[in-house]
């Protein structure tokens, strides 16, 4: 196996050990970049190559000097194009930001620099992360690696195909509502939504601000539990930010998880949702003796999370896009007759035809007359939603379910019909909506794709789903999985 396909904590041992320095590690994801992003197409925006292997070189200066290094130091990185990195394009794959150079770093960027990664690409994602399979992007689609004719997943599909191709060694994406999550399931990486309020949004480019998440996709549930770590933790610079201290995440992992007790949401599992992984699931909560003792449990009000989040997320879009109006940021449409009409021509232009409609649908269930119909009524399913997690996790530590409803679909599938699309997200929101964290980690194959197991755990709880997700990864050997990229010799 080349070591761009390790994970950081192998890397980190290697590096340590100096058999191999941050400078061959760099050239060598580059050079893997190199032989397959033309197939993948994952990456929005490739870092200059001598500007990274400048950050390896300082890492390797460190390591000669008998400097101790943190578990991230020398470590190649990919991030989401909504993460704001100062004076690299940040466009959130849209082309009212096409040409945007943030003049700041986001407070992830500011943490994972700290920690000594080296930045080598903005992935690919759908619009202002509205959508479930890379396919609503401004500029192109990403294949999922496993099956190029199919959706790597969305929004994050950049960042998930990258992991998956061997592109990076870990990456950033973002969960509004599934969007980690999702695209790892698709992708057989792990990808990790934190508690709300766990990792500081300042510089994440707002979609729905009360329910976006920055979070790791990474190999395995250890590099998961690394990064999580390192971007965790209080800002001043966003209020919703907790001051709560940051847990040794990797320390949590001991391969145990007895006496833990897992739920699972029966509802997750019903008729109609088309649970080609449920099979998968099943096996992994059915196996009392392997991974503890499981029972059922009701969650009432899941079938009401995701109309109630189409309305709340597309009105918290439709206040946030607003900023973007050719005077602040970006692209400026060629001046029309008076200022209003210029906006109009640069969000006409600027915005993709997904984002338009989450506006319009947003601004429609805020407007007079419908506010109390539409959005109130949403937050009060909300608050409802987020009881049943509550009394569920009165009884149990953990809830199980599948992440997708679905396995990754053929590129045009659903892309045509906004519902279906829409749906794709069922098993995901309610968690968002709840606020509280979950993962999605490898469980098996179906029909030569992976399919991910969900983990949900109570508010703040990461460190004990990190501590079942290692556990179950352990005894079930799906860690760092490999796709058979079609042309490139994977070794
Ligand atoms: N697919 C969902 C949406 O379009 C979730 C996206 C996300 O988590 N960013 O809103």
């Amino acid at each position: 196996m080349s070591f761009y396909q390790k994970t950081i904590h192998e890397l980190h041992e290697f590096l340590i050990r100096k058999e191999i320095s941050a400078q061959e590690l760099c050239a060598q994801v580059y050079k893997r970049i190199e032989e397959v992003e033309n197939q993948i197409k994952a990456l929005v925006l490739i870092v200059d190559q001598n500007k990274a292997m400048e950050e390896a070189q300082k890492v390797d200066a460190r390591i000669a000097a008998g400097e101790t290094i943190s578990p991230l130091t020398g470590i190649p990185m990919v991030l989401k194009d909504n993460i704001c990195t100062k004076d690299i394009k940040t466009t959130c794959s849209s082309r009212i930001l096409a040409e945007f150079r943030p003049p700041y770093d986001a407070h992830v960027v500011e943490k994972l620099a700290q920690a000594g990664a080296v930045l080598c690409g903005k992935t690919n994602m759908d619009e202002f992360a509205m959508g479930s399979s890379t396919e609503n992007s401004g500029y192109f689609s990403t294949k999922n690696p496993w099956d190029l004719n199919r959706v790597p997943g969305g929004s994050s599909g950049g960042s998930a195909a990258a992991i998956a191709a061997d592109e990076s060694v870990f990456s950033l994406g973002s969960d509004t509502g599934g969007s980690i999550r999702q695209p790892s399931s698709f992708c057989g990486t792990v990808g990790l939504k934190p508690t709300y309020g766990l990792v500081s949004r300042y510089g994440l480019i707002a979609y729905a601000s009360s329910l976006d998440q920055i979070g790791p996709i990474t190999k395995d549930v250890m590099d998961a539990a690394l990064v999580l770590k390192a971007i965790a933790g209080h800002d001043k610079k966003d209020s919703t930010s907790s001051t709560m201290s940051v847990p040794d995440y990797p320390a949590a992992l001991t391969g145990e998880m007895r006496g833990l007790r897992v739920g699972v949401p029966r509802e997750y599992f019903g008729p109609g949702l088309g649970l080609r992984s449920e099979g998968m699931c099943g096996k992994s909560h059915q196996d009392d003796g392997k991974y503890g003792a499981q029972v059922a449990e009701d969650m009432p009000h899941t079938e009401y999370a995701l109309p109630a989040y189409y309305l709340i997320a597309s009105a918290e879009a439709s206040s946030n896009l607003a900023r973007f109006d050719g005077v602040r940021y970006g692209f400026r449409a060629q001046e029309g007759e008076d200022v209003v009409s210029m906006f109009q021509k640069t969000r006409s232009f600027g915005f993709g035809k997904e984002v338009k409609r989450r506006i319009m649908l947003g601004t429609y269930a805020l407007s007079s007359g419908y506010y109390d119909a539409y959005y109130l009524k949403a937050l009060k399913v909300r608050t409802l939603v987020k009881q049943d997690f509550d009394r569920a996790f009165e009884k149990f530590d953990l809830l199980a379910a599948p992440t997708a409803s679905h396995l990754a679909f053929r590129h045009g599938e659903k892309a045509d019909n906004p519902l279906a699309m829409y749906l794709s997200d069922v098993l995901t929101i309610p968690i968002n909506l709840a606020g509280v964290p979950a993962i999605s980690v490898p469980c098996g194959f179906v029909r030569d794709l992976p399919v991910g197991l969900q983990l949900i755990g109570k508010p703040f709880g990461e460190e004990t789903l990190l501590q079942a997700s290692f556990a179950y990864e352990k005894a079930a050997g799906w860690g760092n999985l490999k796709p058979n990229l079609k042309g490139v010799t994977v070794k």
